[in-house]
């Protein structure tokens, strides 16, 4: 019987259009997904789009339109961003969508009726693009540290989640499960920062109204946190459906900045509706762009669609995990990019792919030849490739996994380089030239193998280029990128 595998990106709230970060999470969930599904495990893979929220209303109301007709527009960017860029998700939640609603609603009242949603008068600092209250201790002379913007006071009747019944609890999960939350890094400020205390969340608002109404009252609508949250478990049917088969989810995916919201107001949510805990939470770093942290304000931006129409689907996704420390920030530039086009996949990758293949027409008129004599000691270096790029994929050291895959290629470039086959043939060493070319053919499966994840139409134009017997050359897998060519 195979493993159940569920793994959550963020769902992106949908006031702008996609950019190079939301990019780089839904490729990185991907290659996870791919990777499990590789080695045989029943995969469930979820993304999707928050679309509730004072924001969302904001903006559709400075473009003319109805909160509905805007998410409709915006979900609807990130859907084809995503299948441009080969996004094998099971499942896309809007938190609009009939079948997260009603489950938002459900766990709203489960908890409310366990005693832990009461009614009281809240009083504070909101900032409208965070969706957050602050204290005066986490702004710089009132503004949001994260949009440089002035906070809003704030005073209305509200209900409260009962969270800080849960701190100790929490805490203890935290502590006494060492890779809950990863990095370390990560997970020791939070640990810090609930250490501080935790306190009751306000988890509604009557102010506005683009939200699900409460469903014990409905002059309010649920926080859009405490409503977004929930799409991790509405988007398996809970309680019934895939929930069964699925949950807990084995990897929540996400950015540094929403870290609390997941260890803190997610898992009291769970603990108070009595639901089982996610086996992990991943954080990833920041993009920055030529060492900037993005900004649309400030002009730093790259548009993705733009990325892919120039590179490539396949060049984009190798180059943010070639780069990127899993964990770490890092950082974009389109002169990076190219000179990984150039030196990693035209040059190293491409040019073994095309060797191989020419001497295949060459030497043995486009069959793959069988060989009696086999190579141990090369056989030997595939397999242990082979584990070491697998032993790193499970630990989700990205880039160490194709550091291992692009030694062999490397290696076996080398080794081209080394036989020279072209004095094999004038010697008549044909068992040779034959167990040296069906040598270069496995590696090429194997390479194939390995770059799936990252690379997945890359990966099936290699296995369908060497065929079965008879080889069907295409065109070089990545053309070289002229850095003057480039507009
Ligand atoms: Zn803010």
């Amino acid at each position: 019987m195979s493993n159940k595998f569920y793994i959550t990106t963020a769902i992106d709230y949908p006031s702008a259009p996609p950019h190079i970060g939301h990019v780089y999470e839904k490729v990185c969930a991907d290659i996870i997904a791919r990777w499990h599904r590789r080695i045989g495990d029943d995969v469930f893979f979820s993304t999707g789009t928050d679309e509730h929220g004072q924001k969302i209303q904001k903006c559709a109301l400075s473009s003319g339109k109805k909160p509905e007709e805007f998410v409709e527009r915006m979900s609807k960017r990130f859907i084809d961003l995503w299948a441009k860029l080969n996004i094998s998700y099971d499942s896309f939640i809007r938190t609009t969508q009939k079948r997260h609603e009603e489950i938002a609603q459900n766990i709203f009242k489960k908890i409310y009726e366990k005693g832990d949603i009461y009614k009281g008068l809240y009083e504070g600092l909101y900032c409208v693009d965070c969706e957050a209250f602050y204290t005066e201790k986490d702004l710089l002379e009132g503004i949001c540290p994260t949009h440089n913007k002035k906070v809003e006071k704030i005073k209305e009747e509200c209900y409260f989640f009962k969270m800080s019944k849960y701190q100790d609890k929490i805490l203890e999960h935290i502590r006494a499960n060492k890779d809950f939350i990863q990095p370390e890094t990560r997970r020791n400020e939070i640990i810090n920062r609930i250490k501080e205390g935790i306190r009751d969340l306000s988890v509604s608002r009557s102010s506005f109204n683009w939200g699900i109404p409460l469903p014990i009252d409905e002059k309010h609508i649920i926080f859009v946190w405490f409503d977004a949250l929930i799409n991790y478990i509405s988007v398996l049917g809970y309680p019934n459906k895939e929930f069964r088969k699925y949950w807990p989810a084995d990897i929540h995916l996400i950015g540094k900045d929403i870290l609390w919201f997941h260890a803190v107001v997610w898992l009291a949510i769970l603990l108070a509706a009595d639901i089982e805990l996610p086996r992990k939470i991943f954080v990833h770093g920041f993009i920055n762009i030529k060492g900037e942290k993005i900004s649309k304000s400030r002009g730093v931006v790259v548009d993705p669609l733009e990325l892919v129409r120039k590179y490539g689907t396949d060049a984009i996704r190798y180059f943010l995990l070639r780069e990127i420390r899993f964990g770490e920030d890092g950082d974009f530039s389109e002169d990076a990019l190219i000179k990984r086009i150039n030196d990693d996949l035209a040059n190293d990758l491409g040019n073994l792919v095309y060797r191989t293949l020419t001497m295949i027409e060459k030497y043995f008129k486009g069959y793959v030849p069988r060989a009696e004599i086999i190579d141990k000691k090369w056989e030997q270096n595939i397999d242990n490739f082979s584990r070491e790029v697998d032993l790193h994929m499970s630990n989700l050291d990205f880039n160490l996994a194709l550091d291992g895959t692009w030694e062999l290629i490397n290696l076996a470039n080398k080794y081209i380089e080394d036989t020279k086959p072209w004095n094999l043939t004038k010697e008549n060493k044909t068992e040779e030239l034959k167990s040296f070319i069906r040598l270069l053919v496995d590696v090429l499966r194997e390479v194939a193998d390995q770059i799936y994840p990252f690379m997945p139409q890359t990966a099936e134009s290699i296995k369908d280029q060497i065929g079965k017997d008879k080889i069907k050359k295409g065109k070089p897998l990545f053309p070289r990128v002229d850095l003057k060519g480039i507009s």
